[in-house]
């Protein structure tokens, strides 16, 4: 028994932002495991050559993960499927395709293909990838790295919608800017060149990190409400020791069910997150409705 109706594809989601440090890993991870205990399948792709999300998995990207369980065989044009790529995770119900520094090779590799063959569509590796994998999912979601790289286009462009997380402090916001300027800048590009044109089936700006210490993040907060308007889930992810911790032995909010800290600071985070499955699921149910 699934969620998603039937014929319905899976709905991939792409977190971004070009600036590091804002919660994008964090949240990859909480959305995978969150989904996946709602009943959904999930496949969290490890898009970032750091390999955060992996590490996050447990799994050490430097000596744990070799060049066919990633994107690679993809961006070599090896294989047209990510299937090959595809390993189990600790967390039933998630899928993962891992991530190394061999990914930093891509930034070549992809331009490199493209000048030999200009048919090569260097922006549409991982979606052509994903395709035969989409009727086994329920939800992909791809973490990004912190540029705009020629992977993250290709995150972008695999994606039906978008998690921005974006904590309200004045450098984060400005370089949020950036982000849409340039991911504009660049759409534009293909549609002129290569007759492309991206649309998302939702765009999500999700407060994450937020210090409720920081007096200076209320003014940021309205800088981003006049800025993104309803794009702005209606629910903030507080900067708590339960989430820093998460990388190390903790686990994220949904490894553990208490903290040792503060039952009250886990029950604040827990919430938060919940709350944001609630909402990311309702899009993607939406999603369904209208592919
Ligand atoms: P990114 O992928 O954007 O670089 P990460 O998810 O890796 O961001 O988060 C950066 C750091 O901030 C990590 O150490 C992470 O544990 C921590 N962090 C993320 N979200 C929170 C939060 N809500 N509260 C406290 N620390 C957080
Ligand atoms: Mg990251």
């Amino acid at each position: 028994e699934h969620l998603r109706p039937d014929g319905g594809r899976a709905i991939t989601i792409a977190i971004g932002n070009f600036k590091g440090g804002v919660s994008k890993t964090t949240t990859a991870m909480v959305l995978a495991q969150g989904l996946s205990l709602r009943g959904h399948r999930v496949l969290a792709i490890d898009a970032d050559p750091q390999g955060s999300l992996t590490t996050l998995f447990g799994i050490m990207p430097d000596t744990e993960v070799t060049e066919q369980q990633t994107i690679a065989p993809l961006v070599y044009g090896d294989t047209t499927s990510i299937r090959s790529s595809i390993q189990p995770t600790y967390w039933d119900g998630v899928d993962l395709v891992a991530a190394s520094s061999t990914l930093f090779s891509a930034e070549f590799v992809l331009p490199s293909r493209q000048m030999k063959d200009p048919e090569f569509q260097f922006w549409d590796v991982i979606n052509l990838g994903l395709e035969d994998v989409r009727d086994e999912y329920d939800v992909i979601i791809i973490d990004t790295p912190p540029s705009l790289s020629y992977v993250t286009i290709n995150a972008f462009m695999a994606a039906d919608a978008l998690i921005v997380p974006l904590p309200p402090n004045a450098l984060d916001f400005a370089s949020s800017a950036q982000f849409w300027s340039l991911f504009s800048d660049l759409a534009s590009n293909l549609v002129e060149n290569a007759g492309i044109s991206k649309t998302f089936d939702f765009i999500h700006v999700l407060l994450a990190r937020v210090d409720s210490a920081d007096v200076a993040s209320d003014v940021v907060r309205s800088w981003i409400a006049a800025t993104y308007a309803e794009k702005v889930l209606p629910v903030e992810i507080p900067k708590t020791a339960v989430t820093s911790s998460s990388s190390a032995e903790f686990g994220t909010v949904y490894d553990i069910n208490r903290y040792e800290g503060s039952a009250k600071t886990y029950a604040r985070a827990r919430d938060a997150y919940d709350r944001v499955i609630d909402l990311v699921e309702a899009s993607i149910r939406n999603s369904w409705l209208n592919q």
